[in-house]
């Protein structure tokens, strides 16, 4: 999932002299070697800059006590450096709530609604699905057969129902159920009128989560997107198709950008295919 990153960036430390003092030298090149790495990773260049400033403050004239080498103090900075970037608090979902995935068309909205019911549905928590996307009928019915192959119940389509009667329809169940997941209309490009609607299904909902998903296939691109969005109140992002992306540094790079939670990482098709955001496990797996 993480491509070459945790390779390149072990062998740009590991090739650290062995002294009892990290020189300037060292430093340098290992600091070029990285930054070769989060490049190649698709890592943000402002977030690269500060980055390797900081791994060069702490590392420069560190004294080396006996039992560390320079590459596994290195190494140690890199780590906490990195856990830095995209470390969150746990993920948590506010109790009997509605949750809103909003996004571009194609984002992984729909698969990321069927991730979490199965993810709720494993926990032995009731939710009930609901398609807000009255515009293209195979999304409904992506929706329907999805919530049916995984036991999870979904709101019966009206066809003609316009979607503010969908979202108040919806909640007459509310009290049915811990979770309402709401799959929103998405579009290609962000536009006046998707907010407008975004904002007028919200201002029914109160949706205590609203997810923007994000596909991480489309790189940096993704903090455009964000960017488009955060007119509309996001509480975290979920990040799709980190399976097929070999490039994920955008993760490295999204918190110091935005400052929003990653929530959770699609990785793969089926509803059991995700992660729910983890600093230290992403760190790991990226550095391991
Ligand atoms: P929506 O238009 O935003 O609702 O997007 P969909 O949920 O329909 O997803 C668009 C395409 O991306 C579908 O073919 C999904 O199977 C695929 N997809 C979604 N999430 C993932 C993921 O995490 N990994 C992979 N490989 N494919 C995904």
């Amino acid at each position: 999932m993480f491509g070459r990153l945790g390779t390149a960036l072990r062998s740009a430390v590991q090739r650290m002299g062995m002294g009892s003092v990290i020189t300037q030298k060292d430093i340098e090149r290992t600091l070029r070697e990285i930054r070769v790495a989060l490049l190649e990773a698709d890592v943000a260049l402002p977030v690269i800059k500060a980055f390797l400033g900081r791994v060069q403050e702490q590392a420069l004239g560190k004294n080396i006590v006996r039992s560390l080498r320079p590459d596994q103090v290195i190494s140690k900075i890199v780590y906490d450096e990195t856990l830095a970037l995209v470390n969150n608090a746990p993920v948590q979902w506010a109790k009997n709530s509605c949750i809103l995935a909003v996004g571009l068309q194609g984002s992984g909205k729909t698969t990321l609604c069927g991730k979490l019911a199965f993810m709720f549905q494993t926990q032995k928590i009731s939710t009930l699905l609901v398609s807000l996307d009255p515009y293209r009928p195979a999304a409904q019915t992506q929706l329907t057969v999805l919530g049916h192959s995984i036991g999870v119940d979904v709101l019966s389509v009206v066809p003609g129902e316009d979607v503010y009667t969908t979202a108040k329809r919806a909640l007459t169940y509310k009290s049915s159920y811990e979770h309402v997941i709401f799959d929103t209309a998405g579009r290609l490009h962000v536009d006046t009128a998707l907010m407008q609607e975004l904002t007028e299904l919200q201002n029914i909902l109160r949706a205590k989560e609203v997810l923007l998903v994000c596909d991480s296939l489309i790189g940096q691109s993704i903090t455009e997107v964000i960017k488009a969005f955060s007119q509309f109140p996001l509480t975290g992002i979920a990040l799709s198709k980190l399976d097929a992306n070999h490039k994920a540094g955008v993760i490295l790079s999204l918190k110091s950008l935005l400052n929003l939670p990653i929530k959770i990482l699609g990785t793969g098709e089926k509803p059991q295919d995700f992660m729910l955001w983890d600093a230290k496990r992403i760190v790991n797996r990226i550095l391991d």
